[in-house]
């Protein structure tokens, strides 16, 4: 295959910028590393939290995206899981160490030095990335690339989070209804879960589309729902949020949220959270979290609802996901199939 020097990439040069698009250097595979030549990677909840400077220390310049989905073209000398010419999914999580006390415990997600794609190293708003194998996942063929990509991060994180809710859950409520949230919502219909979504005051546009993935009940995040829930779960980066979703959380129920950074949390009375009421947050994904959801995924099967762009529209992207005009997940498509 040929393979040229140079790559389109959209660069974070600096926080609080734009991205820029520019010609760079097409990576080399170190020995345990694959070369992907990236057909799609999904924007992010995070990616706009690293450009707001709302995350430490990134990387710079920085080639933001973690929800890749592309070809490997080449291989370096180690690689055994992947050959030339198959499908991989590039996630969030890029390396652990392998023996702090959370790798050797299976908590691989909260790894001391861990490195994160797109934000530690290079991602997938560029024509190549390279990837570490052993966190590179099958994509499955049901799936096209596009569609793919927003289960890498979205779906992934989001299934951790739903996880965490709790086992036998009747109920549960959605707070923040973009990419994570329709995907979870499929998940959790298929498997008997009443869902209640919650969105922006009058955001009935995001209610409709909850209500047509199967949510019982949707309504804004200020109202209450008709019965308290099982659990919560929150993809919205509000900390009011969490006692709004207490208040309505039943006894012994918890309260997940799922994003990387939250506005602060008010102080609340002590009642919303006892009767064994939880509070938890989710970090990252371990490797076992991205094999279940994407066998769930295809079981169900999720249908991610998602709006393309091209590469050198990925401020655009960003854009619309800073100001909720997204219906699903933001898709960059740098190779057209
Ligand atoms: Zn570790
Ligand atoms: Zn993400």
């Amino acid at each position: 295959m040929n393979i040229p020097a140079r790559m389109r990439a959209m660069i974070l040069e600096k926080p609080g910028q734009a991205l820029v698009e520019k010609e760079v250097p097409t990576p080399q595979p170190a020995p345990d590393q694959v070369l992907v030549r990236v057909h799609a990677c999904g924007v992010c909840r995070t990616d706009l939290h690293i450009v707001d400077q709302e995350l430490p220390n990134p990387k710079l310049p920085l080639i933001l995206g973690h929800e890749i989905v592309g070809q490997v073209v080449r291989t370096g000398q180690q690689v055994k899981r992947f050959k030339i010419g198959e499908r991989v999914g590039v996630p969030w999580l890029g390396h652990t160490c392998g023996s702090c006390r959370y790798c050797t415990r299976g908590q691989e997600n909260l790894c001391d030095s861990a490195q994160f794609t797109g934000y530690t190293i290079d991602g997938g708003f560029a024509e190549y990335t390279v990837a570490d194998q052993r966190y590179c996942f099958p994509i499955p063929p049901r799936f096209g690339d596009t569609e793919a990509a927003p289960l890498l991060c979205a779906g992934l994180i989001g299934y951790r989070t739903y996880r965490m809710a709790g086992d036998n859950l009747a109920s549960m409520g959605i707070f923040g209804f973009g990419a994570a949230a329709h995907i979870v919502a499929q998940i959790a219909v298929h498997q008997g879960v009443r869902v209640f979504a919650f969105t922006r005051p009058g955001d009935k546009a995001a209610q409709d589309f909850a209500k047509s993935l199967g949510a019982e009940w949707a309504g804004d995040s200020t109202e209450a729902p008709p019965e308290k829930l099982d659990a919560c779960i929150i993809f919205a980066p509000v900390g009011s949020l969490i006692p709004q979703a207490l208040s309505i959380t039943a006894k012994g129920g918890s309260v997940v949220s799922g994003g990387i950074h939250m506005s602060d949390i008010p102080s609340f009375p002590y009642s919303l959270l006892w009767e064994e009421r939880v509070v938890r947050s989710v970090a990252n994904l371990t490797r076992q979290d991205g094999e279940e959801l994407l066998e769930v995924a295809a079981q169900v099967p999720v249908k991610t609802a998602v709006q393309l762009y091209p590469l050198n529209k990925a401020n655009e992207a960003l854009d619309h996901l800073r100001s909720g005009k997204l219906e699903g997940a933001a898709v960059l498509q740098i190779l057209s199939p």
